[in-house]
């Protein structure tokens, strides 16, 4: 009987329960967890600050497993042939029908009222369905993707869900070769920012985060300049990139912060004409003021939101990660890892910031 870590209701303890093993159905995967993340996601849904999740529910999106077993599966969704104990991670997104007016007519899936996510939007009642499990049942129609030749579980889980967002959040900036960004935010989803920015041919990446630890990260990943948020000032901040940018401002600004008041400062820091993508706003935190005139319409600013991943940012980050893993060292981010028993503990210390990226190893915490 696999056992699982249960979210049962907001603000719950995690309770460890068993599951029966599953059946698998015709199309299916089953999955041994190696290792599963911890994102401010979960604290979010821990919080109860994501509308309709049906709990309980077994977090946990973006996972990697060695296949157990496989049913009528024969190679993963880019051809690759798949056999147990083939390595693997998967999208996260499931059921995106494909047949809606946002999938058919918009061509924007990823606000399809269909669209499911493992670890957020099943509940622990339809199986293991999250990667907080000892093993993760793969539906029909999954996309699984073995993990490239030369990178470890490691090298994929230390990013996590950040690393697919923050592609997606660079390709929506549009950033051009020779460009200078800003990154505003240090977590997953900042540092993938900054690393693939770099190595999209930005010339200066400037990120603005805490703590300085995940400063030092953001600098190994390819940032060129940081900024401590907490003991800078706005003023100071401004004056910096500006000073950075012959006065001009930014091309592309990135908001990765998650906090409101990081949006008048990422307009005010973003040169005329340039791209601002709001991709840390992944739940509610409140509204914030905004001086249109100056922000947004005389500086013939392009805002642009960014929701989710689609499977073509997983397929391409981890084709990239897998050419530049030398520069790309995220299993390096991986603060801490956990057992099944202590995913409370682990989500109590990524909402308090004292590690980046927390990684959930259901049969084990040996690397
Ligand atoms: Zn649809
Ligand atoms: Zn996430």
């Amino acid at each position: 009987m696999p056992k699982a870590a249960v979210m049962s209701a907001p603000r719950k303890a995690i309770e460890v329960r068993d599951f029966p093993s599953p059946d698998l159905e015709s199309g299916a995967v089953l999955l041994d967890t190696i290792a599963s993340e911890v994102c401010g996601t979960d604290v979010h849904l821990h919080h109860g600050r994501l509308a309709g999740v049906p709990f309980p529910i077994i977090p946990g999106h973006v996972s990697v497993g060695r296949i157990h077993a496989l049913r009528d599966v024969s190679t993963d969704a880019l051809g690759a042939p798949l056999a147990e104990g083939d390595v693997v991670t998967f999208y996260d997104v499931h059921g995106t029908c494909g047949q809606c007016w946002y999938c058919l007519v918009a061509r924007q899936p990823n606000r399809c009222p269909s669209r499911r996510v493992y670890g957020i939007t099943f509940s622990a009642d339809d199986g293991l369905l999250g990667g907080w499990a000892e093993q993760i049942y793969l539906k029909p129609g999954v996309l699984i993707v073995k993990i490239p030749d030369g990178l470890s579980a490691d090298d994929v889980i230390g990013g996590g869900c950040g690393l697919f967002t923050g592609f997606g959040a660079v390709e929506r900036g549009d950033i051009p070769l020779g460009g200078t960004v800003l990154v505003q935010g240090a977590g997953p989803v900042g540092l993938a920012s900054a690393a693939f920015a770099a190595l999209r041919g930005a010339a200066r990446v400037i990120l603005i985060g805490a703590p300085q630890g995940r400063l030092d990260l953001a600098r190994r990943l390819g940032a060129d300049d940081v900024f401590l948020l907490e003991s800078t000032s706005p003023h100071e901040r401004e004056t910096a990139v500006r000073d950075l940018t012959q006065g001009r401002g930014v091309d592309v600004a990135i908001e990765a912060a998650g906090n409101p008041a990081a949006v008048p400062e990422g307009l005010r820091l973003l040169r005329d004409g340039g791209t601002y993508v709001i991709a840390g706003h992944y739940t509610d935190v409140g509204p914030v003021s905004l001086n249109m005139h100056t922000d947004v319409n005389r500086k013939h600013a392009q805002v642009r939101g960014q929701w989710g991943t689609d499977f073509t940012h997983v397929a391409r980050a981890l084709a990239l990660l897998a050419r530049h893993r030398d520069r790309l060292p995220f299993a390096d981010v991986i603060g801490a890892r956990y057992g099944l028993q202590d995913a409370g503990r682990a989500l109590a210390d990524v909402e308090a910031l004292r590690v980046t990226k927390a990684v959930i190893m259901p049969n084990g915490t040996a690397a």
